[in-house]
Parts: structure tokens; C-alpha cells; sequence
């Protein structure tokens, strides 16, 4: 029996590809590699195709004798989503109804699959539990609400089995530095202060100062990839031992703002990082942090690399070494 991992070669999917390999698990990646590096997999079958092409889909999850997904493969960036949204919906709604097409008349019925805090939009409180009302401001977050809609309504009418896993701000790098972030274009404020310390920008911009918020900048909970990628193992295993589906936040529950992590990554590298202060960017909460009670409680879920320093430093020995990282492989 393997895994099947779609969107294995993106950022957060090689690093639980590396995590399931390391315990030993059969896994098999699925991936178009519009996003995603064939140099970030390893040494794991990579079958590159579409969510779309159903033949490929069901001839892999026959010869690798696939008995659970954990889907990835999506398009995440939230201003393309607002500027392209038939790209959104096509690819990560069609593609992941297609996907479920294909697990169900295999009789595969256990998937992983990778939400966001983006369901949830403008938080009415925070921390933000399970619970919270759900009103993505952005397309993106709207199809992997829909999704997870869809992941209920199977459910219920075909016993289909899922934990949908809400990322806060994922971060960080693998500690070996073999594996890492690399986004084309890159949106993400700790692998863009990582460009402007290696000289690939003049400054950062940092996006709205007049939050209401301490230092005036957003509030975010960062948390390393490798924590989110154990969390996708206990949620495998929750699955696989017949537990019900569930949807989990994962988050540290810790908030730092723009300022504190240009501060950090200084501290931490002993570099100066010019910045400049720059509008609001649209669609951005004041304030995201996680309540991941829940996960803790119910997986066991406990995070390794829960400090900021961490993150940061795993991080910077990623780009460092791979200041060009996949090199477009
Ligand atoms: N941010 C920024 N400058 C940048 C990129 C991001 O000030 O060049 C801010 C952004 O406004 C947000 C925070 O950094 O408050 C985290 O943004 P990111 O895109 O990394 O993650 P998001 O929270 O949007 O998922």
C-alpha cells in the first residue's frame, strides 16, 4: 500500500514527501510541475501529470497500490487568484473533483487535504478556533472553502474520509537545507527578505503600517513546514485507524508582525535589511493567529520548530546555499 502525494514537489509537499520517506512510508508524487521542482521530490516516483487527466490518475493509483491521498496540488496565489479566478476554480475545484472522481471509483476514501486560514478571511476574534465563521475575502481562500464543503458532502453520501488541514503561515526550510521554498514569482515575506539579503532586491517593502496593532504592521503565526508536515503523517495515521474526518487550524499560536520578523531575521543573520514603508496590500487581515488546540489534542500534534528564530534560520540556510533555489529544476 502507498501514498499518494499530489502536488509532492511543491514547497510544503516535498517536505512531507522527505517526512514519510523518513519513517519509511511507500509514497508515489503526482505533480504537473507548473509550480513544483523535480529536484525537490528525491528519491520518490514522480508521475508528472494533471489532476485532470483521469487515465494517468487511476493507471497510478492502480499500479502503486494506493490506499490514501494527500492532495497538495493547487494554484495559492492570492492576487492571481482575484485577477484569474477561472484559472482558480478550474484548477483547484475541477481538478480536485476530478481527483475524488477517480479515489472513489478505486475505492480510495482517505484523503489529506491542504487547506488554509484563508477560509476564514477577516477574523471576528483571535485566536482563531475551527469554529470561527468562514468568509474568505479572496478566491483563492473561497475554492478551498468550496472544497471543503465538497469533502463533507462526500462524506456523507459516500463515506469518503478526510482531515482538511488549515495552514497559518507557512515558513522555514527542511534543517538539513536540502530542501526549501522556491516560488516564481516569489509573494512570501520571509523567502522575499531571504532575496533582499542575498542582493536579488534593493529593500523590502513592508505592506501597511497603520493596522491597528502594536507597531502598526500585520500580525502573523508563522509555522515551520516541517511541523506542518508531521501534522499530515497524525493525520494519515488518524484516518487509517477509521476516525472520523475532521478539519484542523495549525498554527503556533504565536503573532509577530512585519516588523518583529525584519527585526528577527537581522538579529538572526547579523544583516541590515533596508526597507521601505509601502500602502496596504488588499486582502490582508490585521491580525491572523491560530487556536491549534484542537490538533494538539486530538492528533497529538506537537510542533518542533516553534520558535521565530528557528524558522528563520532554517530558512536562510536554504537560500543561502540555494540563492538561485531549484536553479528551474
Ligand atoms: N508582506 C510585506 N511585504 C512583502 C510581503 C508580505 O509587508 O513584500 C506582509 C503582508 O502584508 C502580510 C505578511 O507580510 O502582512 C505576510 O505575508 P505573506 O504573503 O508572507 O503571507 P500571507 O499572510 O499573505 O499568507
Amino acid at each position: 500500500m502507498a501514498i499518494l502525494v499530489t502536488g509532492g514537489a511543491g514547497y510544503i509537499g516535498s517536505h512531507t514527501v522527505k517526512e514519510l520517506k523518513d519513517r519509511g512510508r511507500e509514497v508515489v508524487v503526482y505533480d504537473n510541475l507548473s509550480r513544483g521542482h523535480r529536484d525537490a521530490v528525491g528519491e520518490v516516483p514522480l508521475i508528472v501529470a494533471d489532476l485532470m487527466d483521469s487515465k494517468v490518475l487511476a493507471k497510478t493509483i492502480e499500479d502503486y497500490n494506493i490506499d490514501s491521498v494527500v492532495h497538495f496540488a493547487a494554484e495559492s496565489q492570492v492576487g492571481e487568484s482575484m485577477q484569474n479566478p477561472q484559472k482558480y476554480y478550474l484548477n483547484n475545484v475541477s481538478g480536485t473533483l476530478n481527483l475524488l472522481k477517480v479515489m472513489l471509483d478505486k475505492d480510495v476514501k482517505n484523503i489529506v487535504f491542504s487547506s488554509t486560514a484563508a477560509t476564514y478571511g477577516e477574523p471576528e476574534e483571535v485566536p482563531i478556533t475551527e469554529n470561527c465563521p468562514k468568509n474568505p475575502t479572496n478566491v483563492y481562500g473561497r475554492t478551498k472553502l468550496m472544497i471543503e464543503h465538497i469533502l463533507s458532502d462526500y462524506d456523507r453520501a459516500y463515506g469518503l474520509k478526510y482531515v482538511a488541514l488549515r495552514y497559518f503561515n507557512a515558513a522555514g526550510a527542511h534543517i538539513s537545507g536540502e530542501i526549501g521554498e522556491d516560488h516564481a514569482p516569489e509573494t512570501h515575506l520571509i523567502p522575499i527578505i531571504m532575496e533582499v539579503l542575498l542582493g536579488k532586491r534593493d529593500k523590502l517593502s513592508i505592506f501597511g503600517t497603520d493596522y491597528a496593532t502594536e507597531d502598526g504592521t500585520c500580525i502573523r503565526d508563522y509555522i515551520h513546514v516541517t511541523d506542518l508536515a508531521q501534522a499530515h503523517i497524525l493525520a494519515l495515521d488518524w484516518l487509517k485507524s477509521g476516525n472520523p474526518s475532521r478539519a484542523y487550524n495549525l498554527g503556533n499560536g504565536n503573532g509577530f508582525s512585519v516588523k518583529q520578523v525584519v527585526d528577527t531575521v537581522e538579529r538572526v543573520t547579523g544583516r541590515e535589511i533596508p526597507v521601505e514603508y509601502a500602502k496596504r496590500r488588499a486582502g490582508d487581515p490585521a491580525v491572523l493567529i491560530a487556536s491549534s488546540q484542537k490538533v494538539r489534542d486530538e492528533l497529538k500534534w506537537q510542533p518542533q520548530f516553534d520558535d521565530l528564530d528557528t524558522i528563520i534560520s532554517t530558512a536562510w540556510k536554504w537560500h543561502s546555499n540555494h540563492p538561485n533555489g531549484y536553479e528551474g529544476r
